[in-house]
């Protein structure tokens, strides 16, 4: 049976690997092949570069597998109600046969099966030996990796040792288009179960690609796929290289497939070595042909080889490293899980496509349909900014190129400006499903949550105020605020008794309660927003007159507008009851039903109440998530100490935490309140919630807002770091368990490194010689000279 070995603090024994894999912080190692798991840990071992995701299959693929590629933006809607992430082209595909028998996990016994995904490195290794029914063992091990120094191109090393007797080796590697995504469940009576090898043969499935051609040239083998409705073209070129001259080599031309077989004999001992290389071009590359640019790429590649290919690749990972490592002293399994969560949010961006951007499971798996949500901007995108700037400077470029279908999407609602939608894919159209996939209930978040254009509008501002990126603001930031902010105007509504707005009929981030009126966490963000551009507008009236009217022409902006955003930000309602000091999360939610939370699962979080489930806690407090204190975790200086208590304390009591964005939000408020008792377990909650598959679906692809969640924690929770006054702030608090917390940040242009432990406060500006940098530790301001290590101690802290 298969052991996840996330609690498991052994090295792998994988042969020669150990040293290169380093500490085991920098690794998650499966064990023994389970059926049960494997799913999962296809997820886990997910390999990517941003442009593409590889789940971890097995490469010979096994009977009940969720194999798949995904390539960012490539969507289609061909005959499926809700438009898809492509389960694209598979390029791993490699079987390998040895006297005649097929060595996978049905056709053998598996002696031994041992696979590491090494996250420092972005490689995934795999050691199985097999053994045939005829008591012949044979040895598979493999080593996979998608490039990040080349994006197109991705790379399998595959060695078979025949262990115990003399071979005829057969390998067969396709490059194979036949790929379906997974369209429904359909319903079956409560409690329905399949066995793992079946339970994907009871879906309905979806097709999304046909063939446009297939080809050889030289010693490489072409596929070329096209995707039905949006018309992308898919260009796939491999080469197979063997370590010995095959005694037969030939290329097999299938349905929507090619395959390249080779035919070797080896004797006893001896391993047999082919190398795998594929480019992957597309249509969305604009080269001017897909089959050209595809096989020039593979050419080049196969010429340096496998070797110099790694090495680039690990090159690139070592620099993203250097800007985006934590770590935990006192904690190896927090800190590996931290570096899972990172190593996930580096394969989920391509900081070189600025029309793409994450989905809900980035691209390790088919959940969601590879839609983007505001996960993006609240959970993910601080990580991106503090890290990788550039990368969330193309994340956030993406709502800009989506702008166009949110001013649509507004005119659609009868509205003016900017209104972005729930979900998104390529065009940013809105995607959201409108009923649940059995027809039984009715998602009003598509219609209702629009608290995400004024995430986009946070995400903007807080990635200009940490860069300093005046260009991006002046060039795509400034239009995206000022639409969004003609929406919030004209979606409000005027209350002439009162002189009040109102924003009626929304759904706030906790999804238990639609069609509600002035959700606190809408109401404050919109205002937040409009507050915000209109101090943008005054700003670039008199720093950048020439950019700002240009813009003001284009978008046929005036003052008076401006004015009036103002006027509407100071009149939006907001309920703050005086005596508890508690925000009303939305018009009428104290007089809801007051359900006791009374139990709590193995993990200590709670239970549903009896009765209760995700559709009809409408009439109750309860919450399936953090709204007010999600507010006050987005705006932490708009409100004072004594209310952000009470508020945590009042919501904490309701909240059920039925979504992986909740557990690090309660952990990062809690402290900031100055109750920690939970910080850790919301922590791990975070950390873990793929790793232990706390959630329950993470064959479904990673919770990746949890993984910017967890970054968050660390940052903003433990290590109390806040922009306040356009500075870095910090007011740390560590768990009586850990020594050292240690991060780093990015911060207009220089680095900074933070260590923190129970007495002191240590930073490193890493920077040009010159260099200054101030920061306010619990209060007391310091100044940082560049590569001089600055220690601080810390007076208040346990
Ligand atoms: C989520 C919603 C989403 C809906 C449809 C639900 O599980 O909670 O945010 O809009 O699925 O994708
Ligand atoms: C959550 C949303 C989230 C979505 C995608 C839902 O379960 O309620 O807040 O955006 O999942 O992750």
């Amino acid at each position: 049976m298969g052991r996840c070995s996330v609690f498991d603090r052994t090295s792998p024994t994988v042969a020669g690997l150990s040293d290169e894999l380093g500490a085991a912080e920098w690794h998650v190692t499966e064990w023994g092949f389970d059926p049960e798991q494997a799913n999962t840990f296809e997820t886990l071992f997910t390999v990517g570069n941003g442009r593409l995701g590889t789940r971890g299959s097995l490469e010979e693929g096994h009977v009940g597998e969720r194999s798949g590629t995904f390539l960012s933006g490539v969507y289609d809607a061909y005959q499926v109600p809700v438009i898809d992430l492509v389960n694209a082209p598979d390029w791993l595909s490699l079987a390998v046969i040895v006297n005649g028998v097929r060595l996978d996990v049905q056709s053998c016994s598996v002696v031994e099966h041992e696979r590491v995904l090494d996250f420092r490195h972005g490689v995934l290794w795999r050691r199985t030996v097999f053994q045939d029914p005829q008591g012949r063992r044979t040895r598979l091990e493999t080593l996979r990796f998608a490039s990040f120094a080349d994006r197109r191109l991705c790379a399998l090393r595959v060695e078979v040792t025949a262990l115990d007797h003399d071979a005829e080796v057969t390998v067969q590697s396709a490059l194979e288009g036949r790929r379906r995504n997974l369209e429904r469940l359909p319903v079956y009576p409560p409690g329905t179960s399949f066995p793992p090898e079946v339970r994907w043969d009871k879906w309905a499935v979806a097709k999304h690609l046909v063939e446009v051609t297939k080809a050889e040239q030289d010693d490489a083998t072409y596929l070329e796929m096209r995707t039905i409705d949006s018309g992308i073209s898919l260009g796939y070129g491999a080469t197979l290289r063997p370590s010995q001259q095959p005694d037969r080599r030939v290329v097999h031309r299938g349905y929507e497939r090619i395959e390249e077989q080779q035919d070797f004999a080896i004797s006893s001992g001896q391993t047999l070595r082919l190398d795998k290389l594929v480019s992957i071009a597309t249509s969305r590359d604009q080269v001017d042909d897909v089959q050209t640019s595809c096989l020039q790429t593979l050419t080049s590649h196969a010429a340096a080889g496998f070797d110099a290919s790694l090495a680039r690749s690990r090159e690139v990972w070592e620099q993203m490293w250097a800007d985006s490592d934590c770590a935990i002293d006192g904690d190896p399994e927090g800190t590996r899980a931290l570096r899972f969560g990172v190593y996930q949010l580096l394969i989920a961006a391509n900081g070189d496509d600025p029309t793409v951007n994450i989905g809900a499971k980035s691209l390790t798996g088919e959940g969601y349909r590879g839609h983007v949500f505001w996960d993006t901007e609240i959970l993910m995108l601080p990580f991106f900014i503090y890290t990788q700037p550039d990368t969330a400077r193309s994340l956030l470029r993406y709502r800009y190129h989506t702008l166009q279908a949110a001013r649509e999407l507004a005119r659609d609602s009868g509205l003016r400006g900017a209104r972005y939608p729930w979900e998104s894919a390529d065009t940013g159209r809105e995607e959201c499903p409108i009923w649940t996939v059995d027809g039984a209930n009715r998602f009003w978040t598509r219609d209702e949550e629009i608290h995400v254009s004024a995430d986009v509008a946070y995400g903007v501002l807080t990635y200009v105020e940490a860069t300093g990126d005046i260009d991006f603001l002046v060039d795509y930031g400034a239009e995206i605020l000022f639409e969004t902010s003609r929406f919030w105007v004209s979606r409000a509504t005027h209350d002439a008794r009162t002189d009040r707005y109102a924003i009626k009929q929304v759904m706030g981030p906790d999804e238990f309660h639609s069609h509600v009126d002035n959700n606190a966490f809408t109401n404050r963000m919109a205002q937040w927003a409009l507050t915000q551009s209109a101090h943008v507008y005054a700003d670039l009236s008199e720093n950048h007159a020439n950019a700002l009217t240009a813009l003001a022409a284009k978008i046929e902006l005036d003052p008076d507008e401006v004015k009036h955003w103002q006027n509407v930000a100071a009149k939006i309602v907001y309920h703050l009851d005086p005596k508890r000091g508690v925000l009303e999360q939305f018009d009428g939610y104290f007089e809801r039903l007051d359900v006791p939370i009374t139990e709590w699962d193995k993990n200590n979080m709670p239970r549903y109440p009896k009765g209760y489930h995700h559709f009809n806690c409408e009439d109750t407090q309860l919450l399936k998530q953090p709204d007010v204190v999600m507010l006050m975790h987005v705006l932490p200086d708009e409100f004072s100490e004594e209310v952000k208590k009470a508020n945590f304390e009042y919501y904490e009591a309701r909240t059920l935490h039925k979504s992986s964005l909740s557990p690090a939000i309660h952990a990062i408020m809690g402290i900031e309140v100055g109750d920690s008792t939970r910080a850790l377990q919301y922590f791990y909650r975070s950390a873990l919630v793929d790793l232990a598959n706390n959630q329950g679906n993470t064959e479904e692809g990673v919770h990746i807002a949890s993984a910017g969640g967890t970054w968050q924690i660390l940052v903003c929770g433990f290590g109390g770091f806040r922009v306040r006054h356009h500075q870095m702030t910090f007011n740390p608090w560590l768990p009586a368990e850990w020594k050292e917390i240690s991060f780093r940040l990015r911060w207009r242009g220089n680095s900074v490194q933070v260590a923190i432990d129970h007495d002191a406060v240590t930073f490193t500006l890493q920077g040009s010689d010159g260099a200054t940098e101030d920061v306010v530790v619990t209060g007391e301001k310091v100044t940082l000279q560049a590569n001089t290590p600055v220690t601080l101690r810390l007076s208040n802290t346990v």
